[in-house]
C-alpha cells in the first residue's frame, strides 16, 4: 500500500517575517526556509507505518519552486522512498495544490494521503479538506493517533473538550496535529542516502491543472502593537479596574 505525503516549503518557524512596505505581502527574500512542521509529522507517521510493515511505499510531493527539492530530500532523509516535485513559480493557493495532488493521486493510486493540518505560512487549513472533496474520499483532520489495519484507518482527533475517534474506509485523507508524533532527527547517513533516491519533476501542465489564483490578497498589515500593561497594588483595585475600565465583569 502506497502513502502520499505532501510537504510544503515554508519560512522556518523561528523566523520573524516583516511586512513589505507596500503592504503587498511579507518579505521572504533571504530568509531560512524549512519543511512545514506539520508535514514533518506527516512524513514521520508514514515512515512509522512503513517500518511497522503496514505500508510499502512512502512518496513525498512538494508543489512550488525548484528549491522545494531540498524539502523533498529532507522528507526522503526522514524515510520517504521517493519524491515528486510539481514545479511552478506561480503562487500556489490551497485549491491549486489540492487539484495537483488529486491528479497525482489518480496517477499513483495511494491508499492514504497524510497532509499537515495547516501550513504555517498561509495558515489556510484547507488543502486536505479540499483534496478529500475533489477525490470523494473520507477525511479525518487534526489526527493525534493513527492506526491502519484491514482496509481501515482508525484516527483519534483532538476536538474541543476531548478526543474523537473515527473509522475511515481506505482510501482516505488524514491531516496531522502536533501531538501525533515527534519527528526523528535526520542523521547524516540518511541525508546521504536520500541524495540517491528517485526525485521526479513534473509541471502543472503535465497534470492538466490550471493553477491560477482564485483569491486575491488586498493588503497585509502588521498586527497592532500591544500597549504596555500596568501593575495594580491589590485585588480590590484589580476588580475595580476590570469592572469600571475594562468593563469585562459586572
Ligand atoms: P494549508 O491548507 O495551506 O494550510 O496546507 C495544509 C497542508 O497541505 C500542508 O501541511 C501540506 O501537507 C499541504 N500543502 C499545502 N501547500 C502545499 C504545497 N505547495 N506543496 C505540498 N504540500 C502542500
Amino acid at each position: 500500500m502506497k502513502v502520499l505525503v505532501p510537504v510544503k516549503r515554508v519560512v522556518d518557524y523561528n523566523v520573524k517575517v516583516r511586512v513589505k512596505s507596500d503592504g503587498s505581502g511579507v518579505d521572504i527574500a533571504n530568509v531560512k526556509m524549512s519543511m512545514n512542521p506539520f508535514d514533518e509529522i506527516a512524513v514521520e507517521e508514514a515512515t512509522r507505518l512503513k517500518e511497522a510493515g503496514v505500508v510499502t511505499e512512502v512518496i513525498a510531493v512538494s508543489c512550488g519552486v525548484v528549491q522545494c527539492q531540498e524539502t523533498l530530500r529532507t522528507a526522503m532523509a526522514i524515510g520517504a522512498d521517493r519524491g515528486i516535485l510539481v514545479e511552478s513559480d506561480a503562487e500556489l493557493q490551497p485549491l491549486a495544490v489540492a487539484k495537483l495532488l488529486k491528479a497525482l493521486a489518480d496517477k499513483e493510486q495511494p491508499q492514504l494521503i497524510i497532509l499537515g493540518k495547516q501550513a504555517i505560512d498561509d495558515d489556510s487549513n484547507q488543502t486536505g479538506q479540499m483534496l478529500a472533496a475533489l477525490l470523494g474520499w473520507p477525511q479525518a483532520t487534526f489526527a493525534s493517533k493513527v492506526t491502519v489495519a484491514d482496509g481501515k484507518a482508525t484516527v483519534t482527533r483532538e476536538v474541543d473538550g476531548g478526543l474523537e475517534t473515527l473509522s475511515l474506509t481506505l482510501p482516505a485523507i488524514i491531516t496531522t496535529d502536533l501531538r501525533l508524533n515527534e519527528p526523528r532527527y535526520v542523521t547524516l547517513p540518511n541525508i546521504m542516502k536520500a541524495k540517491k533516491k528517485q526525485l521526479d519533476n513534473v509541471k502543472p501542465a503535465d497534470l492538466g491543472v490550471d493553477v491560477a489564483s482564485r483569491v486575491k490578497t488586498l493588503k497585509v498589515t502588521e498586527p497592532p502593537k500591544r500597549s504596555a500593561g500596568i501593575k495594580v497594588p491589590d485585588v480590590a483595585t484589580l476588580v475595580a479596574k476590570l469592572r469600571n475600565e475594562a468593563k469585562v465583569i459586572g
